[in-house]
């Protein structure tokens, strides 16, 4: 049972419409709705966790798994060879806007590093 005010455990739950590239028991994922490169997945746990400050050893499975979701996604979306970056954002200096953890995967274009 998500969190009935955050928007991403209500496209977990498939109350809210979602471009959806991958589910499974943990983890979904979807196409970001302002995409930022021809690549923009998001991949989330299906269990709410507000933040990566939040993040519990009990946790560690899940958030790894998260990782090999993104890595399948770029795979599938053929970026895995040219590149792509995760990125979580954590709090107001990082821009995070959705209190519910979220690897975005970024891929398709150059890259700049450092972020703004
Ligand atoms: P943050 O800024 O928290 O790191 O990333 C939140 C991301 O979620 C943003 O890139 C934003 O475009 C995306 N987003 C917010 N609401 C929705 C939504 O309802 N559907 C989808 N697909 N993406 C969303
Ligand atoms: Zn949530």
């Amino acid at each position: 049972m998500g969190q009935a005010d955050c928007i991403f455990c209500r496209i977990a739950a498939g109350e809210v419409n979602a471009n959806v590239v991958h589910t499974d028991d943990d983890t979904v994922a979807f196409r970001d709705i302002n995409p930022q490169a021809s690549t923009h997945v998001l991949v989330i746990p299906r269990r709410h966790i507000p933040s990566v400050n939040a993040i519990e050893d009990a946790d560690a499975e899940l958030v790894g798994k998260l990782y090999r979701v993104a890595a399948a996604i770029a795979r599938e979306d053929g970026v895995a060879t040219s590149g792509y970056r995760l990125v979580m954002n954590n709090g107001p200096d990082a821009g995070q806007s959705v209190d519910h953890i979220h690897l975005h995967v970024l891929g398709g274009r150059s890259l700049a590093w450092p972020p703004g």
